[in-house]
This record gives C-alpha cells, sequence and structure tokens, in this order.
C-alpha cells in the first residue's frame, strides 16, 4: 500500500540550500519555520521563545533585526541556539549587513522594502562571501510600486516578477544561494503565484498565507494555501503566519506536515468520531480530556477516541490504540481489536496507560498481552447496544416516515 506522501503529487525537484545544519529543498524533508515575537535585543526572553518553538516543531527561527541593539542580540543569540535563525531585514542596508556580522544562518529580504539596486547587491556580496543563504520574500501587500503599476495590482506575475528581478541583481555577483516566497493575505493569490513561481524557479520555495490572522480562521487559511500547494508536490518550508502565540505556528506547521505524511510521526495524532445519537459519552469531553492528559508526552502514535463500541473499533482501525464507550464501560483497542475493558471513569486514564506502554513495549507485546476475556465482553455490550438502540440510531426511519406523513406521500 502506498504511504501517504506517495498518493500526493511527487514533490518538485529544486536547488538545495543549508540554513545552518537544516537543508531546504532537493528532497530534504519539508521544515517547519516561525518567528519569535520577542525584541530580538532582548536576548534570554528571544533564547527562551526559541527554545518553545523548536520544542513544537519549528526547524528554522525567524528574528527581526530591525535596528542596532537586534543585530547585537542576534551575535549572542545565534550561538545559543538550538535551531538556525533568519534575521528579517526591513528597510535598512545596514542591518542586512549588522545581522550577516552576527553571523546568522540566513536573511530574508523582501524587495518591496530594500529597493535600492547598488543595496541589494552589497548584501547579496556580503552573503555570498560568507556563504549565508538568502530568502528573497515577496509580499503582495508590499510589492514595489512600479510592479503594481505594471501589472495592474499584485497580480501573480507581479509577485514573480518582483522574485525575478531580485535574483537577477543576486546573480550581477554571481550570488544564488536563494529560497523564494511569494506570499500574499489571498489564499487564491497565493496559490496562483506559488505556481507560477514553482514552474519559472528551481529554487526551493517558503510557502505561507501572509497576515493569516487569528484562530482559527488564521489556521485555515494557512492550511488552506499551504496543503494545496504541498498536495501539488509545490514548498520545500513553510510558515504559518498566525495572529497569535508563535508556538501555535511551529505546531500547526509540524501537524500539517505528520497529517500528510510529509514529515515522519513526533507527536501524537488525536482522533475522535463526530458522535452521533448513539454515542455512549461525551465524546467531546473525553477527547478534550485526553488531548489534555496526553498532549505533553511526546507519544508518535495515532489515538482515537470513539463514541460507542458499535462502530468505533472497526471504524478507527488503523489507529495504534483507541477506546470506545460501550455499556458504562470504555472498551480499549489496539489497532482495531479490543485488548481490555474499563469503568467508564477510568477511559481516559486507561487511555493514558495503554499509550505510554505501547510506545515504550510496541503492538506485537501490547496485543499478547491483552485480557482474553475483553472481546467477549465488547461483543456482549455491541449487541446490547444494537438491542437497545437498534441499527438506526439517529432514528431517521422515524423521521422520514412522519415526514412522509405530514407531506402525505
Ligand atoms: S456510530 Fe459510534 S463511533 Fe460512529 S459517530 Fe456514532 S458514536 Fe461515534
Amino acid at each position: 500500500m502506498e504511504t501517504s506522501a506517495e498518493l500526493l503529487t511527487p514533490r518538485r525537484t529544486t536547488r538545495q540550500i543549508t540554513v545552518g545544519k537544516v537543508q531546504v529543498g532537493g528532497g530534504a524533508p519539508i521544515s517547519v519555520q516561525s518567528m519569535t515575537t520577542t525584541k530580538t535585543a532582548d536576548v534570554e526572553g528571544t533564547l527562551q521563545q526559541i527554545y518553545q518553538l523548536a520544542a513544537a516543531g519549528a526547524d528554522i527561527v525567524r528574528c527581526t533585526c530591525n535596528k542596532a541593539e537586534a543585530a547585537e542580540g542576534l551575535a549572542q543569540i545565534v550561538p545559543r541556539s538550538p535551531v538556525p535563525i533568519v534575521a528579517d531585514i526591513h528597510f535598512h542596508v545596514e542591518m542586512a549587513l549588522a545581522a550577516l556580522e552576527a553571523g546568522v544562518d540566513g536573511l530574508r529580504l523582501n524587495p518591496g522594502n530594500l529597493r535600492k539596486a547598488s543595496e541589494i547587491k552589497l548584501v547579496a556580496q556580503e552573503a555570498k562571501d560568507r556563504g549565508v543563504p538568502i530568502r528573497i520574500g515577496v509580499n503582495a501587500g508590499s510589492l514595489h510600486p512600479d510592479l503594481y503599476e505594471r501589472f495592474g495590482g499584485a497580480t501573480p506575475e507581479a509577485l514573480v516578477e518582483s522574485a525575478r528581478m531580485e535574483l537577477a541583481y543576486f546573480r550581477e555577483v554571481g550570488f544564488d544561494d536563494v529560497k523564494i516566497s511569494v506570499k500574499a493575505s489571498s489564499v487564491a493569490l497565493m496559490i496562483a503565484a506559488y505556481r507560477l513561481a514553482s514552474e519559472t524557479f528551481d529554487y526551493p520555495l517558503h510557502l505561507g498565507v501572509t497576515e493569516a490572522g487569528p484562530l482559527p480562521g488564521g489556521l485555515l487559511k494557512g492550511t488552506a494555501g499551504i496543503a494545496t500547494l504541498l498536495a501539488e508536490g509545490i514548498g520545500d518550508t513553510i510558515r504559518y503566519s498566525l495572529t497569535a502565540d508563535p508556538v501555535e505556528e511551529a505546531r500547526a506547521g509540524r501537524m500539517l506536515l505528520e497529517s500528510m505524511g510529509l514529515r515522519e510521526r513526533k507527536g501524537l495524532d488525536l482522533i475522535a468520531c463526530p458522535s452521533c445519537g448513539r454515542a455512549e459519552v461525551d465524546v467531546i469531553a473525553v477527547a478534550n480530556a485526553a488531548q489534555e492528559a496526553l498532549k505533553d508526552r511526546n507519544l508518535p502514535i495515532q489515538i482515537a477516541v470513539m463514541g460507542c463500541v458499535v462502530n468505533g473499533p472497526g471504524e478507527a482501525r488503523d489507529a495504534d490504540l483507541g477506546i470506545a464507550a460501550g455499556k458504562h464501560r470504555g472498551h480499549l483497542f489496539i489497532k482495531g481489536e479490543v485488548v481490555r475493558v474499563v469503568k467508564e471513569d477510568e477511559m481516559v486514564e486507561a487511555l493514558v496507560e495503554e499509550a505510554e506502554r505501547l510506545v515504550a513495549e510496541g503492538v506485537e507485546a501490547r496485543l499478547a498481552a491483552k485480557d482474553p476475556k475483553a472481546a467477549a465482553a465488547a461483543e456482549q455490550d455491541r449487541l446490547a447496544l444494537l438491542d437497545e438502540k437498534g441499527a438506526d440510531a439517529n432514528q431517521a426511519q422515524v423521521k422520514i416516515d412522519s415526514i412522509r406523513r405530514k407531506t402525505d406521500r
């Protein structure tokens, strides 16, 4: 059977660059990026956030370098950071040069902000001499006015042209250690721009929907844009831009890649049924309690919380572990096979304990240690529930009959 990643469009081949110790493009694992929200001059505060971002799944972290104090902070942050640090340069060439002097692993230049050819080439030359890659970070909201006028707005063609012009300056000094982003806050524009960029360049692409906003809308917009492109084989590194704690950005990036099978699972994947008339427990409450209890344990497995034993173990048979509610009891199952029956109020506790043991001992060992009476108990509950609620737990047929009576059909 194909893996999840194999079911997607094969990844587009790009050149490879190296940001610190992280390879980007050229078939390297798709990396997750995020950006600190602290003042970069606050070295300890920024490092603390960088560690939090790395723990949540960020492979590369960007810090702002908007003033001399920030560059000085970077000089202390870079050697102590667990992940490569990219400096975001706003409008001042001096800050780009200062960040390079501080030893950053990468720069982000916005062609709409740093516009003088001589300055762009100066930064590219300095980056080349130091072996530091640059992201050409085009943004629809800060597109150069000339391009805006020439293309009649921030069109996909205008965004790609902005990147192309920046590249041309870089090439004048023999520098092409670059990745490219063509972000927009419009999901449709961003998708179209990246598709065009992937046809135009063979440089690695950094994906993102910019200014996506607070949760949950920001997450949805980011996912709509990034996941669509990843499914088409486009994209080498990603960043969610959320108006939220940046830890949420790193977590979302990592979860997206894991859910699409594009990165090895490092954390928990909790799935749960949507609940229905057949549910024997408050599925939302149990799923939330399980998520809370499991969230800091870093268990790289998929766990299912299912509202009933009638359909639960079967519907979630691909999950590594799950629990389904029966007649005031919880049925723990591994790969669809019921291994233990516990009291209803012990469901979450039992699930956490079994999850720990499953990760430590493996599926075979935990299946071998199953309670031999569990399957029979599960079947007994399943039949009792079927008997009680019938096959039509939502009583759809009763409702249909009633509608037909009322509409004289
Ligand atoms: S049938 Fe059972 S497992 Fe499926 S949605 Fe309803 S309660 Fe959940």
